[in-house]
């Protein structure tokens, strides 16, 4: 099994309160991660890093969480079809976030904000 701290994680997410907690978190559990603050950012971001997992904010202004889902695999497709990064929507609610729209877009998971460094580490159990 690979060990946490290898895996690069890109943390999509506009709000600065939730950017710190999770800066916090995962420096707790000794996981190095990247910041992106619209799904722009971390669209390009990917294209530039091979990252193993992204949790993905769903709003975020200039584009959103499920465009940036979209456009991500897409790009996936087009240039390496047998990659597939694990995609996590952070909602605040994901019953009123449409499950099945995520699911569509391209999302592999859900996890609600806020969060626990015991979700987080079931999370990134998963994303191996
Ligand atoms: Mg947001």
């Amino acid at each position: 099994m690979r060990d946490p701290k290898d895996l690069k994680i890109l943390f999509a997410e506009d709000n600065r309160i939730i950017q710190r907690i999770a800066f916090f978190t995962f420096g707790q559990m000794g996981i190095p991660i990247d910041f992106a603050s619209n799904g722009k950012e971390a669209f390009e971001m990917y294209r530039n890093k091979k990252y193993d997992l992204i949790l993905m904010d769903m709003q975020m202004p200039v584009m959103d969480g499920l465009e940036a889902t979209r456009q991500i695999r897409a790009f996936e497709k087009e240039t390496n079809p047998d990659t597939r990064v694990y995609i996590v929507a952070l909602t605040a609610n994901i019953i009123s976030e449409k499950k099945d729209e995520c699911l569509l877009a391209g999302m592999d998971d859900f996890m609600e904000k806020p969060f626990q460094e015991q979700k987080l580490r079931s999370l990134l159990l998963k994303s191996f």
